[in-house]
């Protein structure tokens, strides 16, 4: 059945996209917030019948042109609905366009939580799933994980559920399906009862947590690390459940001073300093040792709801480049990273390297298939919008994460392709098999999947 193509009026034109960081943007031809699922259908023949791709895009927090098309850009805005929920079996079941915010906000007032987040919540739950977004913890697994069961609508029109039982290749694939499995509009997600976290923040070094990593990595839920470059300085947080206590509670001189210690210092200072530092790049090694004296050296401990003390708001731009090792690496490729920083001229890299361990899955392209992974974030921040030369530091990180059996972050800027993700993830092709026969006239597909569909 194609539709009367009326819903292309309710395309808007001239828009431009760009991505939170602001490193990839693009001009969709027409850019649609469809009201329903007849309404998505009907944007779906649209652009067959007029030969367009379609790239749907959540909150394009994702640091990589993976969003990007020159054709039909659809947000599922509207599509942000919790639609039951569960509290015998922990279990939420929402429309694929609503953020992590918002099911934060609903699952408090059902004291429930999502066991695991990342750094930010104002994301799709589609995006996180599509791109093996992920948290810290040994014994969690990236967010894709805690799905339970899927809709999709496919480039036919036709919608597809699926699950672990149901159409279980196309689940695994659209589990870290890079947009390109299907247009997914419903799931059930796993959640748990409401949970406070006590996190306990303090100094160490890296001779000492990578020595402890094992014991560390087992006495808590949450555990991971930020290395500052050209010191030995790292910063611990450790996370664990906690119930039945008080959230910390801050008196109002105390909120001026976290606001002095986390804005003033942490972010315009700091913004300066690093800005000021690209005409002078020596600059960077003192900066970085003076900031974790300033903000780290010290150990904090506070009580907050679990959402509260998963996230944190991430600073000025940057450019970042993440990737997942076996965990049995970790201390091998941070001193090897180590080394190489502190042995090559000229090469001056921003605070942190953030260090995250994450519980292996059986998701085809999931970054932690099949092993517990270790994530290495590196970051070169913009400071005011300049950009800051980073690409000595990005092929000499990807080269070490390469040759120990690295796997890049799906979200972030990459520059693998077909023939890397075959060596790399076992079900690679079976993932390729599953998007062809869901979009065997490639109408999914954009100049990143192009990328990672090139075998050459
Ligand atoms: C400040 C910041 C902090 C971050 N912190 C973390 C972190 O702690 N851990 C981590 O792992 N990552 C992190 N990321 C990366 C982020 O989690 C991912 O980029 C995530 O995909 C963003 O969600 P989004 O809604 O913005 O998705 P988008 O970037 O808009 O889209 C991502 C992918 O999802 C697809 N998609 C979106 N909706 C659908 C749908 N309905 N059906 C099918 N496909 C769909 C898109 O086509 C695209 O392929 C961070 C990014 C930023 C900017």
């Amino acid at each position: 059945m194609m539709g009367d193509f009326g819903v292309e009026a309710k395309g808007v034109k001239q828009i431009k996209f760009t991505n939170w960081s602001q490193t990839f943007s693009c001009e969709p031809n027409l850019y649609f917030v469809p009201k329903d699922v007849e309404e998505l259908r009907e944007i779906i023949f649209l652009a067959k019948s007029t030969n367009k791709k379609i790239r749907v895009v959540g909150c394009g927090h994702s640091p990589s042109d993976i969003c990007c098309t020159d054709d039909y850009m659809i947000s599922l805005r509207f599509f942000n609905n919790v639609l039951s929920i569960n509290c015998e079996t922990n279990t939420i079941r929402v429309e694929a366009g609503i953020t992590l915010t918002e099911i934060n906000a609903y699952l408090d007032s059902h004291k429930l939580a999502i066991p695991v987040l990342g750094s930010v919540s104002d994301i799709t739950i589609a995006g996180v799933i599509s791109t093996g977004t992920h948290g810290s913890g040994a014994k969690f697994g990236v967010l894709a994980d805690y799905v339970l069961d899927m809709e999709l609508i496919t480039t036919s029109g036709d919608t597809i559920k699926c699950s672990r039982d149901e159409n279980s290749d196309v689940f695994l694939s659209a589990l870290s399906g890079l947009g390109a499995i299907g247009i997914i509009i419903r799931l059930t997600f796993q959640c748990e009862p409401a949970f406070l976290l006590y996190e306990y923040s303090y100094p160490s070094t890296l001779g000492e947590v990578l020595e402890e990593l094992d014991e560390e990595l087992k006495s808590c839920d949450h555990y991971r690390f930020l290395w500052f470059p050209h010191t030995d300085c790292v910063s611990v947080q450790n996370n664990n459940r906690i119930y039945n206590k008080e959230v910390t509670k801050y008196t109002a001189s105390q909120r001026a001073c976290n606001w002095f210690w986390d804005y003033a210092i942490g972010y315009y200072t700091l913004e300066f300093a690093y800005w000021l530092s690209t005409y002078y790049q020596p600059l960077v090694p003192y900066i970085n040792r003076i900031w974790f004296w300033l903000q780290y050296s010290r150990p904090k401990e506070r009580i907050d709801i679990s959402h509260k003390v998963f996230n944190f708001e991430c600073l000025f731009k940057q450019h970042v480049n993440e990737w997942s090792i076996p965990r049995e690496k970790t201390a091998k490729v941070l001193l090897e990273l180590k080394s190489w920083i502190e042995r090559t001229p000229n090469i001056y890299v921003h605070f942190p390297v953030e260090v995250r361990f994450v519980k292996e899955d059986d998701i085809y392209l999931s970054p932690a298939y099949g092993r517990d992974s270790t994530f290495i974030n590196i970051i070169m921040y913009r400071p005011y919008g300049k950009d800051v030369s980073h690409s000595a530091y990005w092929d000499q990180y990807e080269k070490i994460m390469k040759e120990s059996g690295g796997r890049p972050h799906w979200a972030k800027a990459h520059r693998e392709n077909a023939s890397d993700f075959v060596k790399m993830y076992p079900y690679f092709r079976a993932w390729t098999q599953v998007r062809k026969r869901l979009d065997p006239i490639n109408l999914l597909i954009n100049s990143y999947l192009n990328r990672i569909l090139n075998e050459s």
